[in-house]
């Protein structure tokens, strides 16, 4: 290591100068002072006890740490002001600012904010080419204007390095750019190779430790004077709960890296062993791990950190307590508790004993289904939960899968039965229709799930192809109603009785009696949740009550129809002509119609994942886990806040490391056109040289004397108004990147963290609908410039003007996102696709209008009479069926209608 430095690896400062040599051993980071990895740290800085947090920092100073690293990438927090805050307290303890500094984040903003409080030399951790070269470059180039030294993280482009030869393209890419372009001196140069989890029990991991430990190697041979580090306590991640094992490993690791080179690492002292004193033959397996020495490796180790329980600290033994049960008493507590760490072990025991894996499947992990679906089915658990168990039902079944593809001669299964579920087609939404999977799936039904977007004709091929028992159909978009009545409608034509059930957000009752079942002569039950759905498929295919259960449903469904038509009968419409004389007339002082600061679009191409999940509102969010209350109080709620708090927690982790690891990408645009409404209550937009028609709909059942009979276009002033008016629009996904994660979580059998993934993007998503509306609101259109609203206030729309959706009920119709997708020329600029049926494809995504009246407000359009249709489908150019399919919610075609005349 001696050059032309001495024998200098490397310089850095706090108050005192730290200085490495070829002699120094291993510089320890101490990584406790972090929101990412510390849950008590990360509570004190929520709750703005810095005081505290600073205490935790004098002890990392104390207990040895030689550098002290600093994060607060957290959604909770502002990280750049708690960085700020955080750092100017450090400094002025010297005890603790006698260290050098890591100042940790994934956010620029944040990195920049603490290296202008930082007095000494720091470090900053870290930059990548993820963002290309030019990025990197800029960025480097302040880096090294406040003298810091640099880590850089092996990825690029394409992602991180997972792989040897990955991990020293990226490396040495990204050095010869920081030598050659940014002239950044190389002992100020630390990769981060990946430290990446082994033992995880799948290939592709196995080699993680091992490629680690060769390209460390290579870095130190072949890239002069740059330094190695690492987080290691990932590499032990899937052994959480071991602390006896996970100690070994990160010593066994540190022992090995240091060997290959590596300077310095973010480790957690209090869990580290001493190599010396790991017992051979725990080191023994934990070596043929990291280094991929035998094929069985991990499977051993596993074996070990079972059969060593006792060794475990004392409070871990009490929580262990349940590892001396009986075989069946151990799984069903697994499936019980959502615990995975066992349950491979157990699941071999139990092979051992039941001989046949069908055996098993049948026997111990059936029975503790079956406690699940009791506890369920009683509401002494919660959907979350639920999802845990079937997480650790399908890990079971994942290990038993070899066994039972061996076997695989003809044994039928016990299942209860065959449940084929599909979103249909022109459809993307899969919440729903996962969390009734995985409910079924607990209950001992064979779950055959064709995914979303499915055409009928493979639905019912499938059925009858595999036999199934069960046919559910799921939708979330108006469009699926007529969809789900289509497939009804061919399951008539091929004489099929299969009973066929019904849910998601916009069925109903009333729309599966008069739509769905006057056209299937068989079953057909609308299920309203999740937990419906296992006693009703129970009755479905029970041999004993499924006659009179059927015949129940059938008559109920009649009752409901009549019900129906009756009310609608009594209903008064007003004509279109009559409904028109009664629109609302804005007030048209000139404040309200304030010029916009830019007009025409703008593209967000990358949306702050960290700035726009403060906006998240979380109740909706509890909703989609079918656990009812408004947040936060249902945190403390006396029935589900334990679930919730549990639930939010963990929500929390994986939303922290979304954002860290921007495994999300928000994507969006906006835009200001000058506008007017007309006579036909269409709204006129200025589109270049052209204007382009929003026609809008206009509620005709008859309201109070003197109430209006709203239409959208009401909120605009009409075109021979002395003001000049506008409209704005937008469309927004935050699910880019969402499709690799669900995959990533489905490699592990990982529903739980699938539904999670996916609902946290719905979230972000409406969060950044909300945090764009903030902004056209105070800086394009700029006509609340000093609204300043915390997001209760946000969410409780207490701004001025509204964001109506297609699809929702002041528009129902969903082509107006057509209109939106000209006037923004949304695929091109965002990305974001309509399906056949105008489903906005990546999920998660939000688009609308915006309009800016201080008078404008929402309201449900309610039924219209056909007569509007017509009028509706001559202005928008569609024949009048296919105006009807777009709005068959909103038609009152089930008598003729009354009109009223003034
Ligand atoms: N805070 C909520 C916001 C979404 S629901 C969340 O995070 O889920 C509210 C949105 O639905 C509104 O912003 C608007 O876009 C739409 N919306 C609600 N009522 C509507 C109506 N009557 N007509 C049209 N759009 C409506």
């Amino acid at each position: 290591m001696i050059d032309k430095h001495g024998n200098i690896k490397i310089a850095l400062s706090g108050l005192e100068g730290f200085v490495a040599t070829a002699e120094t051993n291993f510089i320890n980071v101490g990584e406790r002072t972090n929101v990412t990895g510390s849950r008590k740290f990360l509570d004190l800085i929520r709750n703005d006890r810095f005081d505290e947090a600073l205490q935790i920092a004098r002890e990392q100073v104390e207990g040895g740490a030689q550098i002290l690293d600093v994060n607060m990438d957290e959604a909770m927090i502002d990280g750049a002001s708690a960085m700020k805050r955080f750092l100017n307290l450090i400094a002025s303890e010297p005890d603790i600012s006698r260290i050098p500094i890591m100042i940790d984040s994934s956010k620029w903003e944040i990195i920049e904010a603490g290296l202008k409080c930082v007095q000494g030399k720091c470090i900053v951790n870290s930059l990548s080419l993820k963002e290309g070269e030019d990025d990197f470059i800029r960025k480097a180039k302040k880096v090294k204007r406040y003298g810091a030294a640099l880590i850089v993280m092996a990825f690029d482009e394409n992602g991180q390095a997972d792989s040897f030869e990955r991990r020293i393209e990226i490396c040495k890419r990204a050095y010869d750019i920081l030598i050659q372009k940014v002239g950044f001196n190389a002992h100020d140069i630390i990769f981060d190779p990946n430290i990446f989890p082994v033992g995880t029990g799948m290939e592709e991991h196995a080699n993680n430790a091992l490629h680690f430990f060769q390209a460390t190697q290579w870095i130190k041979n072949n890239l002069h004077g740059a330094l190695v580090s690492g987080g290691v306590s990932n590499v032990s991640f899937s052994f959480r709960g071991n602390n006896a094992v996970r100690e070994a490993m990160h010593a066994a690791f540190l022992y090995h890296g240091i060997r290959h080179g590596m300077d310095m690492g973010i480790v957690n002292p209090s869990q580290l062993a001493v190599y010396t004193e790991i017992p051979a033959d725990l080191l023994e397996l934990v070596e043929d791990v990291l280094l991929n020495r035998k094929i069985d490796a991990t499977e051993r180790l596993l074996g070990y950190a079972d059969n060593h329980k006792q060794s475990e600290k004392k409070e871990k033994k009490e929580d262990l307590k349940w590892r001396e049960e009986s075989l069946e008493k151990r799984i069903e507590h697994a499936l019980i508790k959502g615990i995975t760490d066992f349950i491979d072990t157990d699941t071999a025991e139990a092979l051992s004993i039941y001989q046949k894996p069908l055996a098993v499947i049948e026997g111990p992990l059936m029975a503790g289904m079956n406690a699940v679906g009791d506890l369920f089915a009683t509401g002494k658990m919660f959907l979350p939960q639920v999802v845990k168990s079937a997480r650790v039902m399908k890990k079971a079944v994942a290990w038993l899968e070899p066994y039972l593809e061996a076997e695989k001669t003809g044994g039928a299964s016990n299942s209860a039965g065959k449940v084929l579920l599909a979103t249909v087609k022109g459809d993307v939404h899969d919440i729903g229709k996962n969390i009734v999977g995985v409910v079924l799936a607990c209950n001992n039904y064979e779950v055959i799930d064709l995914g979303v977007m499915v055409p009928a004709d493979k639905i019912l091929a499938e059925a009858v192809r595999q036999q199934v028992d069960i046919i559910g159909l799921s939708g979330l978009i108006t469009p699926s109603l007529d969809e789900m009545i289509h497939v009804a409608k061919e399951m008539e034509q091929r004489h099929l009785q299969i009973p066929l059930l019904i849910g998601g957000a916009t069925t109903s009752r009333v729309h599966t009696a008069v739509k769905i079942d006057p056209v299937y002569s068989g079953p057909v039950v609308h299920v309203l949740d999740a937990s419906r759905a296992v006693p009703v498929t129970g009755s479905l295919l029970s041999k004993n009550n499924k006659e009179d259960f059927v015949r129940d449903y059938k008559s109920d469904y009649e009752r409901v129809r009549y019900q129906y038509k009756n009310a609608s009968a009594q209903k008064v419409y007003l004509s279109l002509a009559d409904a028109r004389k009664k629109k609302f007339r804005p007030s048209l002082q000139p404040e309200y119609f304030q010029k916009p600061n830019r007009t025409g679009i703008r593209i967000l191409e990358n949306l702050d994942l960290q700035a726009v999940s403060n906006y998240i509102d979380w109740t909706p969010f509890f909703m989609a886990w079918e656990l009812a209350g408004k947040f936060p109080a249902i945190l403390s709620d006396e029935i589900v806040g334990e679930q919730a708090t549990k639930l939010f927690e963990e929500a929390q982790t994986m939303l922290a490391s979304i954002i860290k690891n921007q495994l999300l990408q928000i994507r969006a645009v906006t835009g200001i056109f000058p506008a007017a409404s007309n006579e036909e209550d269409d709204i006129e937009v200025v589109f270049g040289d052209r204007i382009v028609k929003i026609p809008t709909l206009r509620q005709q059942s008859k309201k109070a004397d003197n109430a209006n009979q709203l239409a959208l276009s009401d909120f605009i002033a009409p075109k021979e108004a002395p003001v000049q008016d506008y409209i704005g629009c937008f469309a927004v996904c935050a699910g880019f990147g969402l499709d690799a994660l669900v995959d990533q979580f489905e490699k592990d059998h990982d529903d739980y963290c699938i539904i999670m993934a996916k609902a946290l993007a719905d979230r972000l998503a409406e969060a950044a609908a909300e945090y764009l509306h903030e902004k056209i609101r105070k800086e394009d259109w700029g006509y609340s410039a000093s609204e300043n609203l915390d997001n209760e206030a946000l969410i409780g729309e207490k701004y001025r003007g509204i964001r109506p959706a297609p699809g929702y009920p002041a528009c129902p119709d969903h082509n107006g996102k057509k209109i939106i997708w000209q006037l923004l020329d949304v695929e091109k600029n965002t990305g974001i696709e309509l399906t056949e049926n105008l489903a906005m494809y990546p999920t998660a995504a939000v688009s609308g209008f915006y309009f800016a009246h201080p008078e404008a407000k929402y309201f449900g359009l309610g039924k219209i009479t056909d007569e509007q249709i017509r009028d509706y489908a001559e202005r928008t150019n569609m024949p009048f069926e296919e105006a009807c399919k777009w709005l068959s919610p909103n038609r009152a075609e089930f008598q003729t209608p009354v009109y009223e005349s003034n």
